[in-house]
């Protein structure tokens, strides 16, 4: 949490002894070299528990405001969300490397965002098996991020038009009334091929977004037009996300726009939670402004430019002002690998609330309408896989808890039948009981064993989990988009 390292000049006590204390604001540098894009040092950071460390970051980008430097950093074994810009005090520039021909963060498989190293990972091998959640960091159950490859990108449309006043348009600006949405910047294409990084869509560019009631602290970049990222707030309309470079500009937005819920169909309802099915196609400008939104949290996902192949699954919770948005998933209209869930996200003021299960358990109630099994598409975030192992965990726990000796016999099941029952696929199914450590050979064939401790985890986790998506309150009927030509 990027606000628990206050931003002020750190005390000499604070400093590591070998270090002795550099002096403050004016890092004292051998000779008059200057600290360089690319140059890696220790910077001081708090930990969770707040206390100082000293983890080797990246500087990734210098600004001077009125003659005092920033620097914005990435800590290297930490996830880009940490990434921030620091004042010179916190920089021990005593243990300064420059950049090497190849200054490049090292990445796994050249993607960027997760590394092994990542704290996220470790709680990942710390969690028990039948409560996985509780030794998360505190954005867990976040973003479940599931890679899109990069595909379908449209060419960038460099003379989009631009009036003045409220964020370069007028209140349609965003609408593709025109077939011509003004802004989704193209620049640093959003694909998975990291020699497409570049410094630009390494950083944050969006300070702060106003959402409704909410203030939401972006943790990656997102392609919002530029004149918009000096804004101190980007205000957007919580109903149907279009984006505004002003409050002023928001309350005029509001007299005008009817909408209090997602656009689309309401195919779920029970108690305050309901789910909106929209059309990539038929509700471009919506679908875009959420993939907008949805990039400030998630990192190593592709920004779909063209939604049209994609439907989008909005959550809301109802109150008497409207159906307010807690997270959505992009879905395939046909997916060729069974892929159920494209891309996922519970919002941040929604997080480690068990939103992000509902959605999960969402997905798979879709999949179970349509007779299928399904999984999300790889590779999953390091949130992202914490939410679906705990997702899996305690759904084949469920099926297999249930299941009554046959004739005094141990009861029996098949992967196949598990599968079929949850609409996980099968490959998922057989990583869970892998994961879970459940199987066992005994005499020739495969026995999963129960342990208590297995089976009084699963009870807690279960007594924890009041969010449940209700079938009976699902009113979904799916279409076979291959009969409908072009999308
Ligand atoms: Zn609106």
């Amino acid at each position: 949490d990027r606000s628990a390292a206050p931003e002020q000049a750190a005390p000499g006590g604070q400093v590591p002894p070998e270090t002795g204390a550099p002096p403050l604001n004016q890092p004292r540098l051998p000779g008059s070299v200057e600290i360089v894009e690319g140059c890696r040092l220790p910077v001081l950071r708090k930990n969770q528990e707040n206390e100082d460390e000293w983890p080797l970051a990246e500087i990734l980008s210098v600004k001077d405001i009125a003659g005092r430097k920033l620097y914005y950093v990435h800590y290297i074994d930490f996830n880009k969300r940490l990434d921030e810009w620091v004042t010179p005090d916190r920089l021990d520039v005593k243990k300064l490397q420059f950049p090497k021909k190849e200054a490049k963060t090292p990445t796994k498989n050249g993607l960027p965002g997760s590394r092994p190293g990542s704290p996220e990972r470790e709680g990942v091998r710390a969690a028990s098996p039948a409560t996985p959640v509780p030794s998360l960091p505190d954005s867990a159950e976040a973003s479940q991020g599931s890679n899109g490859t990069a595909r379908r990108l449209i060419p960038s449309q460099p003379g989009r038009k631009r009036k003045a006043n409220c964020g370069g348009g007028d209140e349609d600006s965003q609408d593709s009334s025109d077939g011509v949405p003004t802004a989704p910047r193209m620049t640093g294409s959003l694909v998975s091929d990291r020699s497409h990084d570049d410094i630009v869509t390494r950083m944050k560019n969006i300070d702060c977004i106003e959402l409704g009631r909410h203030r939401l602290k972006p943790w990656y970049f997102s392609p919002y037009p530029q004149e918009l990222t000096a804004l101190p707030i980007l205000y957007l309309c919580e109903f149907c996300l279009k984006y505004l470079k002003s409050l002023k500009c928001l309350q005029r937005h509001l007299t005008k726009c009817n909408l209090r819920h997602p656009p689309g169909n309401e195919i779920y309802r029970k108690g305050t939670i309901s789910f909106f099915e929209i059309d990539g196609r038929k509700n471009k400008t919506y679908s875009q402004n959420l993939c907008l939104l949805a990039k400030c949290f998630l990192d190593h996902k592709t920004l779909y430019y063209d939604t049209d192949p994609f439907l989008f699954y909005v959550m809301t919770e109802y109150d008497a002002k409207g159906f307010h948005i807690v997270g959505y998933f992009s879905k395939e209209k046909e997916s060729t690998e069974d892929y159920n869930v494209a891309c996922i996200l519970t919002l941040p003021p929604y997080q480690r609330r068990g939103y992000g299960k509902l959605l999960i358990e969402f997905s798979y109630e879709l999949s179970k309408v349509e007779g299928k099994t399904g999984t999300p598409e790889k590779p999953l975030s390091d949130l992202g896989l914490l939410s679906y192992r705990s997702y899996w965990s305690q759904t084949i726990l469920e099926i297999l808890m249930e299941l009554k000796p046959d004739n005094g016999e141990r009861p029996q099941i098949t992967i196949n039948e598990i599968s079929e029952l949850t609409s996980v696929k099968k490959e998922d199914v057989i990583s869970t009981l892998q994961y879970l450590n459940l199987i066992n050979y005994y005499k020739g064939q495969y026995i999963l064993t129960l342990s208590e401790d297995i089976v009084e985890g699963h009870e807690r986790a279960m007594h924890k989990r009041h969010l449940r998506i209700d079938p009976k309150c699902l009113h979904f009927t799916p279409k076979d988009w291959s009969k409908r030509g072009k999308w």
